[in-house]
């Protein structure tokens, strides 16, 4: 077709001009990092809308983050002159929100249920151990909140739990608890949106039906790290089982790198990409292998790097770029050096480079690694955001307001309930609160409802609370949404609480800032894009009689345009079709509460980055954090063994794999300059641990290398497996690779020296049995470094693995 001299499809390569143009029909692309394929998505949706392939309101795209979401439908608006607003693109979450604002009867919900973030989470699920007496001990509450977590991600409701064991049980009655004290709240937590809206797809045909014919064309981005669920999900809006295979006539393209796959612990299935391919018998793969992002050197990097997992579908990737500056890598004595270190490279790459701060991130494995960074940057004036850290909507003070006003809309939340009755304190003790949950529960009803059978002075108290909601709830009918968060604020006494504390003042700027982002959310964001909620009789709207019939297939023709086919018997108007303006019912005019849609985007938003546009600062982040992203310079920190590769990791295979994809996904985000950094020793949960380097840096090519210290030998090739395969006794909790010294820091204070290939003084060598005071003998696997920073790992056979500095250790020959 003409289609190909599309402006649009300007400067794309071949096998991307194959993938955005592909004829209807399931498609899998396959390919690494920086191909090009979110460009493709994108462009494919452009592309599609252009030549009249499908409308807006057929289109269904996932991405990962809301970010990611926003910046598509940004690309997607300055390529078309369409009104993007009403389009289905978002993460799994917020269209799973948007569903059940639309179907919140069928799906058993009131209109205004609000989102239990995680947090959230584990607050109703303490307090449900609390009622049960659950004996903390024997099951902390974050471990059930992860069992019933980890339940919802696999699809299982209580009754399909198959418990092993009388602890198991006990969980599962606790979940089923969990969930109806859920259900009598009206909230949901993130696995809830994502089940509740797969089971409404499930069991509610007409509606399923109708989503099926509406959505022509499916497309996943980051598609290798899509739970079970999810997939199950998707397969409920593509089509139907008929006489035991999968009939669907829509169009889903499912995009996704194994390599990049960082999220199994979370419950995301690489497994998910095979079983698209056999299930939706797939025939239209597309491997993507010209990189457009990076320099060769760092391309070279990550493509050795990742050579070393076995279990990989295999792809290449090449770059036309030149080779660009060698990437560096850096040894500090201590993690403070490091992040000096850092700090003067971020300067000198400012100043003398001429690169934009927002465009040079700092990446490390765990969030505790931020503060030592954050603080060398503050030190030395450089501007710095922090992504992922508390975000915005997760600090307290913005929790207790967005407590109270969750009470305004609906206050048989009790968990806002528990967060805010004596916030700020009202005399309400823990004997109080235990009677009224008592008296709650025997009634079977919510805290607010109880709080009039509570006698005495305590009683008093409770009602003045609910007095208060009440009285706001009142007085803020028919305020704007900022009027009524400033007289919440007033009024709930946040404010003059905040005001006597000694470092109130940040947290009134925050609430503050609170108040703007209700602003610019009912201003530029018309109510936020995943906020809706159209109020309509979902049977009405989807034509009772007849809606059960399947709508006519239509076998897309790539070559006509074809447009989306109306619903059986329903007229146009009725469909909760969002391509309208989505705060307006069309029929009876009603809306969503400004307030709802706030707090819906609050929850939602709380797990995203919050980037200020425009701002010029250093992007601090963890590597999950910055999946997809990319910048012209990246530093990756604490590159040490233990720490990344994690230890908790390090104990299988498989987790030893995913912290390698980990570091792919980190290498890969630098466009033109990366940057490495190692340090000896380093300040965790209060004690100095003396590391080795990780042995990520001992994978990648030394040409593409530059050593900016004088190089250790170090964690070599045949010990890093060795350590690895000997890590099965005590090297898991003691922290593999690494070594508590509380001793004296000094030792450390000094420049490291290169390995000397002379025979060392102390006479530990490899393959002898040594002694030591307090984990007896042991044999020496291996030895490194010379003087003072001299240390051996040692394997005790009662006590596991262990690196000891042969200055403090003492070890004997036996
Ligand atoms: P990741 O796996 O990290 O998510 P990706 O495969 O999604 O990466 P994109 O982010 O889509 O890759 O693209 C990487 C970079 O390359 C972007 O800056 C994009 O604009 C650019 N790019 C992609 N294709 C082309 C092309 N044909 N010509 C020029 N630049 C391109
Ligand atoms: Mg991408």
């Amino acid at each position: 077709s003409g289609s190909a001299h599309l402006p649009l499809l300007n400067g794309l390569n071949e096998e991307q001009l194959a993938a955005v143009t592909l004829p209807a029909g399931h498609a899998l692309i396959l390919a690494g990092a920086g191909s090009g394929k979110t460009r493709v998505l994108t462009t494919r949706i452009a592309w599609l809308l252009q030549t009249g392939r499908a409308t807006p309101g057929g289109i269904l795209a996932v991405t990962f983050t809301n970010k990611a979401a926003k910046e598509m439908l940004t690309r997607l608006s300055a390529m078309l002159p369409i009104n993007v607003r009403g389009m289905w693109i978002g993460t799994f979450h917020g269209l799973c929100n948007r569903m059940l604002r639309a179907h919140h009867k069928s799906a058993n919900l009131p209109q205004t249920f609000q989102i239990l973030d995680t947090q959230d989470q584990l607050s109703a699920v303490k307090r449900l151990c609390k009622q049960f007496n659950v004996d903390e001990e024997s099951l902390p509450p974050k471990q059930l909140q992860y069992f019933i977590s980890g339940c919802k991600e696999e699809g299982l409701r209580p009754a399909d739990v198959q418990a092993r064991d009388m602890a198991e049980r006990k969980k599962v009655e606790l979940y089923q608890l969990y969930e109806e004290q859920c259900q009598r709240e009206g909230v949901v937590d993130f696995g809830e949106l994502m089940l509740r809206s797969y089971e409404l797809l499930r069991d509610n045909a007409p509606i399923r039906q109708h989503y099926q014919h509406r959505f022509r064309h499916i497309l996943v981005d980051e598609f290798q790290d899509t739970n079970r669920l999810q997939y199950l999900w998707l397969k409920q809006l593509a089509g139907d089982m008929v006489g035991g295979s999968f009939q669907s006539s829509s169009s889903v393209i499912a995009v996704g790198d194994d390599d990049q796959s960082i999220y199994a612990f979370r419950g995301a299935r690489v497994g998910n990409m095979q079983d698209f391919v056999r299930e939706f018998d797939v025939r239209q793969q597309i491997k993507l292998e010209q990189n457009y992002r990076s320099y060769s050197n760092i391309l070279d990097s990550a493509n050795a790097l990742i050579s070393h997992n076995s279990h990989r579908l295999g792809k290449n990737l090449r770059t036309d770029q030149g080779p660009g500056e060698p990437v560096r890598v850096s040894e500090s004595v201590t993690d403070l050096a490091e992040a000096q270190w850092m700090v003067d490279e971020i300067k000198s790459l400012v100043k003398s480079d001429d690169v934009a701060r927002s465009e040079i991130a700092v990446l490390y494995r765990s969030n505790a690694q931020s503060r030592i960074l954050e603080t060398s940057l503050f030190n030395a004036g450089v501007p710095y955001r922090v992504y992922g850290g508390l975000r915005f909507f997760e600090r307290a003070e913005i929790k207790h307001a967005l407590a109270y006003l969750r009470l305004l809309e609906n206050p048989h939340d009790d968990t806002s309930f528990m967060r805010v009755v004596n916030f700020p304190p009202r005399g309400i003790g823990a004997r109080t609160m235990e009677q009224l949950q008592e008296g709650a529960q025997a009634a079977g009803c919510s805290l607010y409802d109880a709080v009039t059978a509570v006698a005495g002075k305590a009683g008093t108290k409770l009602q003045a609370f609910v007095a208060l909601i009440d009285v706001l709830r009142e007085e803020t009918q028919g305020k704007t949404l900022r009027q009524t968060i400033e007289q919440m604020l007033q009024a709930s006494g946040l404010i003059e609480h905040y005001q006597t504390e000694k470092e109130g003042a940040d947290r009134i700027d925050n609430l503050g800032e609170l108040v703007t982002a209700a602003e610019s959310f009912v201003t530029q964001e018309g109510f936020g894009k995943d906020a809706v909620a159209i109020p309509l009789d979902e049977q009405e709207a989807m034509g009772v009689p007849g809606a059960g019939q399947s709508p006519v297939s239509q076998g897309l023709n790539p070559d006509a345009p074809v447009l989306d086919t109306p619903l059986p018997n329903a007229s146009p108007s009725a469909l909760p079709d969002v391509g309208n303006a989505q705060m307006i019912n069309p029929d009876t005019g009603e809306t969503l509460s400004p307030l709802v849609a706030f707090l819906t985007h609050a929850a939602l938003e709380a797990g995203d980055n919050q980037a200020q546009a425009g701002q010029d600062a250093v992007q601090l982040m963890t590597v999950h954090a910055s999946k997809g992203l990319e910048f012209d310079a990246v530093f990756i920190a604490g590159l040490e063994e233990g720490l990344f590769p994690h230890e908790n990791a390090m104990s299988d295979m498989g987790g030893l794999e995913e912290e390698r994809r980990l570091m792919y996904v980190a290498i890969t985000r630098a466009r033109k300059r990366l940057y490495l950094s190692t340090s000896q020793t380093r300040m965790l949960h209060g004690t100095t641990r003396y590391n080795v380097r990780s042995r990520f840096l001992d994978e990648l090519p030394e040409e593409a290398l530059k050593w900016l210290t004088p190089r250790h030998s170090g964690f070599g090739s045949g010990m890093g497996s060795l350590a690895f395969s000997s890590g099965a006794g005590g090297a898991r909790g003691a922290g593999a690779g690494s070594w508590n010294a509380e001793s004296s820091m000094s030792m450390w204070g000094k420049t490291p020296v290169p390995a000397q290939k002379a025979e060392p003084a102390h006479g530990i060598k490899v393959g002898i049995q040594v002694f030591h005071n307090k984990f007896g003998e042991g044999k020496v696997l291996a030895v490194e470094g010379t003087g003072d920073d001299a240390r051996a790992q040692v394997h005790f056979p009662r006590h596991g693995t262990k690196w000891l500095a042969l200055s403090v250790a003492k070890l004997t020959v036996v």
